[in-house]
């Protein structure tokens, strides 16, 4: 692993993703700011094998020839963010391939597992083979935040509500083998921003290959009350150019003016628009004592849980 530079006073922070792209969709407004100040960390635990590739030109990448491209995506969007220290969860474990498990939609338009997953699907993965090597990671590093998804995986995708398994796994197991993380922070949405937004978009032109739906479904990262909130205007810049470096995933990723609470719009391949909000949210885990942390310039704590 490539060492983290010492920043004096500084904690460090892990986010721990399923698929290249999350990173940025998900926490990339915290990973900027944070990198900036101190030692920022990404795991990484598939390639995104089985994702929908956007561009006609890519549309011949499948499988591995998909992932190896994404892993290109991927280091483009951590420099993007300025994050230099990053990590795939099976190489850490040695010995394994963990392959994205792929998703289906169902009919209330909720993420779920798909009928055709692979072998070496991260879904199926033991929580434990793979939570020992990221405490590891974690004691190694000694993070004052640790990032990832809520217990629906933010959105119910099967990879997703996994990597929140055993990341919440590696934080217990790190406790008792010599680091306790003193915060562990779930990506979240403002639900009232999400509807606000849904609803301007539909105001406007869409982009081509984008459509604005007003009624669209709120994903279970969606609260109405968050905990931490990342100010995203001093990074949307970085953030934009992260999210466009996921050219196979992200379309139309542009800042937005005149939206409350909105600093950009995106769509996936989906490409339904969705909101860049103009504070990136998350909640408090259960145990997390955010008094402890010396947090960065641009990351307020709205409440103690
Ligand atoms: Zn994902």
């Amino acid at each position: 692993m490539p060492a983290v530079p010492a920043v004096p006073g500084m904690g460090g922070l892990v986010a721990v993703h399923a698929h290249p792209d999350d990173e940025s969709l998900w926490t990339g407004a915290l990973l900027a700011t944070w990198a900036a100040a101190g030692p920022a960390t990404v795991v990484t635990c598939t390639r995104g094998e089985a994702g929908e590739v956007i561009p006609a030109s890519l549309a011949h990448l499948t499988g591995d020839a998909l992932g190896a491209h994404r892993e290109g995506e991927l280091a483009a969007a951590l420099a993007a963010l300025g994050v230099d220290d990053h990590a795939f969860l099976d190489a850490l474990v040695g010995g394994v391939r963990y392959e994205d498990s792929g998703m289906a939609w169902d009919d209330e338009g909720r993420a779920g597992i798909g009928a055709d997953v692979p072998a070496r699907a991260f879904v199926g993965v033991d929580v434990d083979e793979a939570a020992g090597p990221l405490a590891d990671l974690l004691v190694a590093r000694r993070p004052d935040v640790v990032a990832t998804y809520e217990p629906g995986g933010g959105y119910g995708h099967p990879d997703h509500v996994h990597a929140h398994r055993v990341t919440m796994r590696a934080v217990e197991l790190a406790a008792v083998c010599g680091h306790r993380v003193p915060v562990v922070l779930w990506a979240a949405f403002d639900a009232s921003v999400l509807h606000a937004a849904y609803a301007a978009f539909t105001a406007a032109p869409a982009p081509a290959g984008t459509y604005a739906d007003a009624s669209a479904p709120l994903p279970s990262a969606a609260t109405a009350h968050v905990d931490v909130v990342v100010d995203v205007a001093p990074v949307l810049d970085r953030l934009l150019g992260a999210l466009r470096a996921h050219e196979t995933q992200v379309q139309a990723a542009d800042a937005v003016h005149g939206v409350d609470g909105v600093a950009g719009r995106f769509a996936l391949s989906l490409g339904r628009l969705e909101p860049v909000a103009r504070h990136e949210a998350y909640v408090l885990a259960p145990g997390s004592e955010p008094g402890a942390v010396a947090w960065p310039a641009g990351v307020q704590v709205v409440a103690v849980a």
